[in-house]
């Protein structure tokens, strides 16, 4: 169980937001959060098994700090903050002043809108119970953990990427974005990467070796006639030994993760806006190899044996597996389970279910790929109303492009 004061800034988001952290071992990936979000977790682990299996298991929540007054976030802060480490304190008053930076924005945009809506004379009201930002986050498996080197695409899903609720102004804004980028052609851009020695250029590298492409690549340079290249970028690599061969099979692997993808969403009921796929695999070739052949069948543990397991996903690297009630047993997931409370000035971490603690070296690592679909800020449950088209787009796309690449 992590101690709050341990957790740490996360250094490999890709895109999204700042102010994310994980624990010290890295298992764990916790994101600010709005509430919306944590409901839709909430409803998918509950009662949507096979769509909670696409998502990163979901731990629970956690609460940073009161969300009352964050105005005044220095002297709001609790006497029981003392005792953080400076590190973290920091973090807690710069995510806090975030906080109140996107309600202030939130604000303005709301005043924007009310004024626009006066001026065309229609009487719409802005929505005052959609909380932008709550004191919440969401305690996630971290998709990265258990690589060496984690290569990483946030691929951003949606033609329309505004939900429901979004202000005209933000409506013509990410329409226009749409027009311009992938998300028109493809129904999905490139949000963000990481490729270990990617690139054409050392020099480009960072302290750690990666290649970092932000937001702008896929805005700016990713179009609809070299997406496929861009993202071959992403998967051969032969400056870190990663050749044809072993590309390919990479490709093909995540081809059959997407269609499961494909199959589950055209099965749920859902409406997510700018919501993504996280791909991950690992980016040192030497390393993939090895863990490739490394890898062993995975053993489901023995309790789940007497209730007819069934694998949680069709990836090699999951040990996690469902009993036949769709109860979620993780004695070999990804690391020490989190059966547990944070506690202290961070408050609660409530559990999202029953998690056995276990000290076993787990089967399933070193990992050799991930594809994990994240970002439910704009994502509803709609029963009766159908499949999401609009996401699907998106994943058909990325099957078809990923299969290209298979080849
Ligand atoms: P935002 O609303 O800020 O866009 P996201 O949920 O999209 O939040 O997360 C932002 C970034 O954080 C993603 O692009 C990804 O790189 C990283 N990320 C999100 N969820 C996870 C996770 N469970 N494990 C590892 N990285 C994650
Ligand atoms: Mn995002």
């Amino acid at each position: 169980i992590p101690k709050h004061a341990d957790l740490q800034p996360y250094n490999f988001a890709v895109a999204g937001h700042d102010g994310t952290l994980c624990d010290p071992e890295g298992e764990l990936f916790i994101k600010p959060c709005v509430q919306q979000e944590i409901d839709f977790y909430e409803k998918a682990f509950k009662d949507h098994p096979a769509f909670a299996d696409l998502m990163p298991e979901y731990l629970g929540t956690l609460v940073l700090n009161d969300a009352s007054d964050v105005h005044d976030i220095e002297e709001q802060i609790p006497a029981a903050v003392e005792h953080m480490t400076q590190h973290f304190k920091e973090e807690a008053v710069r995510m806090a002043k975030q906080h109140a930076a996107d309600v202030a924005a939130a604000e303005a945009a709301k005043e924007a809108d009310a004024l626009a809506a006066s001026n065309e004379n229609v009487s719409w009201k802005p929505n005052k119970s959609r909380k932008i930002a709550t004191d919440k986050s969401v305690v996630l498996e971290n998709a990265a953990y258990g690589f060496k080197r984690p290569n990483i695409l946030d691929a951003k899903l949606g033609q329309r990427l505004w939900a429901d609720d979004a202000p005209m102004e933000k409506r013509k804004r990410f329409d226009e974005i749409t027009k311009v980028t992938t998300n028109g052609s493809h129904g999905f851009r490139i949000a963000g990467m990481r490729v270990y020695k990617g690139g054409e250029n050392p020099d480009e590298w960072d302290q750690e070796g990666y290649k970092v492409y932000n937001k702008d690549h896929g805005r700016l340079v990713v179009n609809k006639d070299n997406v496929v290249d861009e993202i071959r970028k992403f998967i051969f690599n032969p400056r870190a030994n990663i050749d044809e061969d072993l590309g390919r099979a990479v490709a093909e692997a995540f081809v059959n993760d997407l269609k499961r993808v494909e199959q589950v969403l055209a099965s749920s009921e859902t409406r997510m806006y700018s919501a993504s796929l996280l791909f991950t695999f690992e980016g040192d070739g030497d390393a993939l190899r090895a863990a490739i052949e490394n890898q062993t069948p995975t053993t489901p543990p023995k309790e789940a044996t007497e209730k007819e397991p069934v694998p949680l996903a069709s990836r090699v690297d999951s040990g996690i597996v469902m009993d036949g009630e769709g109860e979620i047993i993780l004695p070999q997931g990804n690391g020490t389970t989190i059966n547990g409370v944070i506690e202290g000035d961070v408050k609660v971490l409530q559990l999202a279910g029953e998690a056995e603690s276990d000290d076993e070296e787990f089967a399933s690592l070193p990992k050799i790929y991930s594809l994990k679909l994240i970002d439910f800020a704009h994502a509803t449950w709609v029963p009766g109303q159908g499949p999401d088209e609009n996401s699907l787009f998106g994943v058909r796309s990325l099957i078809k492009i990923f299969e290209e690449l298979a080849k």
